[in-house]
This record gives C-alpha cells, sequence and structure tokens, in this order.
C-alpha cells in the first residue's frame, strides 16, 4: 500500500488532549486493515508514527447513543503523545493555554497561524505516520524527497528479476542491502526527509510498482509506478544482461574516488536525460573531459584536416560556421558504452571520437549505443 496523505488535520485543542475525531467521510480509509467496522463502544488498536518511534493509539467507535452516524476517534494510550503534540506545535498550545491558570481554553486559533498535523496511511494498517506542517508552510506540501533518478530504479528493477517477489517486504535482506547502496549514491545533494530517503520500505514499494508493470505478472498489481518507471522497464526488460551490467556498473561506483568525483561535478540537464542514469553520465562526462588527451586529439585531427576540426558525424566545422569564435572547438565524446567501462582503465585516445555538439546529444540519447558509422547513417538518411 502506497503512503498516502489521509488527513490534514488543524491543530486545535483535542489534539492536547486526547486525540482527535476522525471525519465521517475518511472513516473507511482509516480503516485500512482487516478490520473494516469497529462497533459502537469498541476500539482496535493502531499506532501513530512520528520519526520512526510508535506511538500506540486506540481507534474507537464512540457509544453514542441516538446518533445516527458513527463517531470515530483517534485517541491516545499514555502521556507521550500528547507530549509529543505540545512540542511539535508550541505556538498554538501557547496560544490555548491559559497563561494564568495554565489550562487548555477552547478557542479558535486565526487562520494565519494555523498549524497542521499531516496524517498519511502506510504500508501497515492502523498504522499512521505523522508530520507537522506549521502556518507559514502550510501551502507547501510537507518536505517531500526528490523523486527517484533513472540510475536507482534501474538498480531496483536488476533486483526486482533477482529477488522472489512473493518473498519482498522491507525486511528482506536484499531490499534492506539496495536501501542502503541508495543512501550512499552521490545522486540527491538535497534530502528532505533523510529519514524515509530510499528506506526499505521505499524499495520495497517500487519493486511493487514494477510489478503493476510486468505484463507477466498474473495478479492485480499495485499502484502502478510514474511515466519514469514504465520507461526503465521499457528500455531495460527485455535485455536483462544490459541490465544487470548497468545496474553493476552503477554499484561500482560507490566505491571511494569515483563516487568523491561524481558528487562534486556540477548538475547538468542532459544528465537527466541518459539512459543509464546520472552516475553514469558523470563518469563518462568525467572521461570527455580528459585535457591531454582531447588535446592530442584535437592536434590529430587538425593535422589530418588540412587545420579544420570538422565533426566526424557530419562534418560541421564551428569556425566555418561562426568565424573565429568557433576557432580549435568540437566536442569529445567517448564512444565505449559506460557499462561495459573498465572503471580502473585510463581513456584511450582511439575512445574518442570528435563531434559537434548536436551529434555528441544524439549519440548520448539514443540506445543501444551507437558507433559514429550508425550516427552517420542516420544523418544522411535523414536529410
Ligand atoms: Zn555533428
Ligand atoms: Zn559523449
Amino acid at each position: 500500500m502506497e503512503e498516502k496523505l489521509l488527513y490534514k488535520k488543524k491543530v486545535d485543542l483535542s489534539l492536547f488532549k486526547y486525540g482527535l475525531t476522525i471525519p465521517q467521510r475518511l472513516h473507511r480509509e482509516f480503516l485500512n486493515g482487516p478490520i473494516k467496522h469497529i462497533p459502537r463502544g469498541h476500539s482496535i488498536t493502531g499506532y501513530l508514527v512520528y520519526n520512526g518511534t510508535e506511538y500506540p493509539i486506540r481507534i474507537g467507535n464512540a457509544d453514542a447513543i441516538g446518533r445516527k452516524n458513527d463517531t470515530l476517534r483517534i485517541l491516545y494510550q499514555g502521556p507521550e503523545l500528547r507530549q509529543l503534540m505540545k512540542a511539535l506545535f508550541p505556538e498554538s498550545y501557547n496560544f490555548l493555554c491559559d497563561p494564568v491558570s495554565g489550562e487548555l481554553r477552547k478557542r479558535k486559533i486565526p487562520d494565519d497561524k494555523t498549524e497542521y498535523l499531516y496524517i498519511f496511511s502506510t504500508a501497515k494498517p492502523y498504522h499512521y505516520r505523522i508530520t507537522k506542517v506549521a502556518a507559514p508552510d502550510q501551502k507547501q506540501v510537507i518536505a517531500k524527497n526528490p523523486k527517484w533518478h533513472r540510475d536507482e530504479l534501474i538498480l531496483a528493477l536488476d533486483l526486482y528479476f533477482k529477488i522472489d517477489l512473493n518473498k519482498s517486504s522491507p525486511e528482506h535482506p536484499n531490499v534492506i542491502e539496495l536501501s542502503e547502496l541508495l543512501n550512499k549514491l552521490p545522486i540527491h545533494s538535497n534530502r528532505p526527509n533523510q529519514e524515509k530517503f530510499c528506506n526499505p520500505n521505499g524499495v520495497h514499494m517500487k519493486l511493487m510498482n514494477f510489478r503493476a508493470i510486468d505484463p507477466n505478472y498474473p495478479g492485480k498489481g499495485l499502484q502502478r509506478g510514474g511515466k519514469l518507471e514504465t520507461e526503465i522497464w521499457d528500455e531495460f526488460a527485455t535485455d536483462r544482461k544490459l541490465l544487470s551490467r548497468v545496474a553493476q556498473q552503477i554499484r561500482n561506483t560507490v566505491a571511494g574516488e569515483i563516487a568523491q568525483s561524481v558528487a562534486n561535478s556540477s548538475e547538468d540537464e542532459e544528465e537527466l536525460e541518459f539512459p543509464e542514469g546520472k552516475i553514469l553520465y558523470r563518469i563518462h562526462k568525467a572521461r570527455e573531459r580528459n585535457q591531454t588527451l582531447v588535446r592530442k586529439a584535437k592536434e590529430i585531427a587538425l593535422r589530418q584536416n588540412n587545420g579544420r576540426l570538422k565533426c566526424e558525424v557530419c562534418g560541421f566545422d564551428f569556425r566555418e560556421a561562426y568565424g573565429e569564435i568557433g576557432e580549435g572547438y568540437i566536442e569529445c565524446h567517448h564512444i565505449i558504452p559506460v557499462s561495459e567501462l573498465d572503471l580502473g582503465a585510463k581513456t584511450k585516445l582511439t575512445d574518442l571520437a570528435l563531434v559537434c555538439s548536436n551529434c555528441h546529444r544524439m549519440l548520448h540519447r539514443k540506445r543501444p549505443w551507437i558507433t559514429i558509422e550508425q550516427l552517420k547513417h542516420l544523418y544522411k538518411n535523414n536529410r
């Protein structure tokens, strides 16, 4: 079950006293376990989860005789949740607290000061994750982690084909291993919600998303993943060898120096589209920026072409097109697919092709990797 925002609870007196009442329209969504209805006067156990800590609650249907509708309430067990709410929303608390008597009073908190408790469903029935949303931020939704990148989805899909899915769970050792690995990858510098970032639960969910896409899975899938999940599936599901090679290569980068250099290189719009993901893109780019080799490759080309630098694919000449400013400009493309690179080995002169910016982009875009000759054909045939 995907985590879902169930309720934006306005902070009020009840939260500091006993818990909260669940609006009628949300009863069904809140009762997300085997017990779908609680008879009047009865209750079941549940948990509010804050920052990984589970606080026990009772979910009860009040014994309200004569009332047509059920009254479902979340009731705190013990003082801990009351203390937590006080710590989370000190401003609301102070507003409601009478300064003289210290008693809580029923008062309406003005709109611009209203704080919210967001309540999410989780994978576990009757476990609700809660977060605080303070007044000034109420329009921006709570800190959300960045979406999964290609790299991460590639690793998840690789795992998808390697484990017995019926045994997948947030406790599965491979799921935990991948979660730990994902947290080491130098992809996201910004993780608003570190605790939840690609946690085992998230990894397990991702596997379930892939299962929903998988045409060979007979059951009714869970929620399908997003567009990128489908894209990754289409690109890699039929070529498992490639998938496991690319995944292995991404894993290889986690160690030491490479990770550092990848983390330090700057963001680049193109990396989002690079089929093998951000990390392998950066490694590819780093190879193409090998100054010594690039200079050598240019020197040789200049000698062979009477002092001109031409794109090896389309023949574009920057000097010819732009005049002086284009003098000496050409891009270098590393022709070995990153998934096949020996990460420890040095770049060779023969690995580099000199191409114009347009052709270079196309080379990065097309998969399986194409050769300079193949792109030349495409270029000619489409003119
Ligand atoms: Zn070109
Ligand atoms: Zn390139």
